[in-house]
């Protein structure tokens, strides 16, 4: 089971002024899209300086550590931590040789035929050194560059064999090569910065970068990035089909940031707004699940007329609990991040605001701990559609059986999280909110449809996560 991915990439390319600097902004911006590794790599005069470490942005790299890092060009890389991988191999970027060259390369996404693209490439006798999905992209990048020379073309010509959502940032020479899958299914943004261009995952990295977003990387396109400038750009041969997650305006990305061009922030108050009218409750307080559900709240408060207040407080120095490895911890953790304001919920009815639920877990410790406050009713309104299905494009929800909505109805689940009632934002509500048309949205979590065929799907979804 090669490692699975939900992080965050940025790239730049300077003149007159040094990358590590941009690009260690960039990533603190990005860092809720992981956080469990780091790294940059740059390029000064044909040398590659790289350093990757566990942790956060700012643990990793010091003034000292980023003073080593020489050179107008770089990438960066935040990774998201999955079950079982949580080691400095894992991290990015990994260094590759493009033949005599040392190159660099960092990814955010998933490759669904990965265990088909591997099994080519060691017929033709590729030695891969570890198992991850960056390392396979960039073999096959450069068996292909093998037989053409053309960097460019090797890349158009990878991306038509991988089948995926990715993000992808590839530092050769003095040159940034950022390439997003054919479909467009995870973010990639390009920028302008003082002295040079940029590239990241999210807007708001630009935007920490002292720059601004000029716009969406467009499915499918390859931007080369040299000497402060887009130099060129082309297109990954496609069907013209946009996918995006609709995971990123939900939950993944910064609600300061821009995702398509839509404002998360504007998207998670429309669906607030839209859970009133579509869901209602009859309640004395609306009470969001920080920080993820806050504009959601404040949505569903407007549209209700019922006030909000912010009746849970997190400990803003607790990781992420989604991301730790066992579900007990999991549990207790929950417990450890957030707290309920003494006296706000007591013999109050509450409607309890969450952007979404995947396994349940937290939404039912969170409901406890609101009853346990003195809540007389706790009624639950989900800012996304019942997840159903697993997603192979860099979300990390893998197995039908862990998702607590997979077979059940509402209902059902309001029992298995312990509410009065849990309702979810519908399908057509969510695509309206996000405003982007239907067509042009990946809700394979959603609806089990996938925008491109994920093979063995039906034989995955008889497995569990260890098996295949
Ligand atoms: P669960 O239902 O699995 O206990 O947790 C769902 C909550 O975790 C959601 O409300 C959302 O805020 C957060 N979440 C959902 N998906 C992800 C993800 O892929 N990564 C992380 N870190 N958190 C997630
Ligand atoms: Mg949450």
């Amino acid at each position: 089971m090669p490692p699975r991915e939900a992080c965050g990439v940025v790239g730049v390319s300077l003149q007159g002024r040094g990358a590590a600097p941009y690009l260690f902004r960039g990533l603190r911006a990005l860092q809720h899209r992981g956080q469990e590794s780091a790294g940059i790599a740059t390029t000064s005069h044909g040398t590659l300086f790289h350093r990757k470490g566990m942790g956060l942005v700012h643990e990793i790299f010091s003034q000292e550590l980023l003073d080593t890092l020489r050179g107008t060009v770089g990438i960066g890389h935040v990774r998201y931590s999955t079950t079982g991988s949580s080691d400095l191999e894992n991290a990015q970027p990994i260094v590759v040789k493009v033949h005599d060259a040392d190159a660099a390369i960092a990814h955010n996404g998933d490759i669904v035929n990965f265990d088909r693209i591997r099994r080519r490439l060691q017929a033709q006798g590729v030695e891969l050194l570890g198992n991850a999905d960056t390392e396979t992209m960039a073999q096959t990048i450069v068996l292909e560059y093998g037989r053409t020379r053309d960097l460019e073309a090797a890349i158009r010509r990878a991306c038509t064999e991988i089948v995926g959502g990715y993000a992808v940032v590839f530092l050769v020479g003095n040159r940034v090569y950022a390439f997003r899958d054919p479909m467009g299914i995870r973010p990639l943004v390009f920028g302008t910065v003082e002295g040079g261009v940029a590239v990241a995952s999210e807007s708001v990295a630009l935007d920490l970068m002292g720059g601004k977003v000029v716009r969406d990387v467009a499915p499918g396109e390859l931007l080369v990035l040299e000497k402060g400038q887009l130099l060129r750009t082309s297109t990954i041969p496609n069907s013209g089909e946009r996918a995006h997650c609709m995971f990123e305006w939900v939950y993944f990305s910064r609600p300061d940031s821009m995702v398509e061009t839509q404002p998360v922030y504007d998207v998670r108050y429309r669906i607030g707004q839209r859970l009133a009218k579509e869901s209602p409750a009859e309640a004395d307080l609306v009470v969001p699940v920080p920080d993820s559900a806050r504009p959601q709240a404040l949505g569903f408060a407007e549209g209700s007329g019922i006030p909000y207040a912010e009746a849970l407080i997190k400990n803003r120095f607790v990781e992420r609990t989604f991301i730790l490895p066992d579900q007990h911890r999991r549990e207790s953790e929950v417990r450890v991040k957030l707290h309920p304001v003494p006296g706000l919920l007591k013999g109050r009815r509450v409607v309890l605001l969450d952007d979404s639920i995947v396994r349940g877990t937290t939404l039912r410790e969170i409901v406890q701990m609101v009853r346990g406050a003195g809540a007389v009713r706790v009624d639950v309104r989900i800012g996304c559609p019942p997840i159903r299905a697993p997603c192979y494009f860099g979300i990390d929800m893998k197995e039908r059986k862990e998702l607590v909505a997979f077979g059940r109805e509402e209902d059902e689940i309001a029992r298995v999280v312990g509410a009065d009632s849990v309702r979810y934002i519908s399908l057509d509500g969510l695509i309206t909110s996000i405003g982007l048309p239907g067509e042009d949205l990946c809700l394979g979590c959603l609806t089990g449809q996938y925008p491109v065929e994920v093979p063995e799907e039906r034989h995955r979804f008889q497995k569990t996560l260890a098996e295949f």
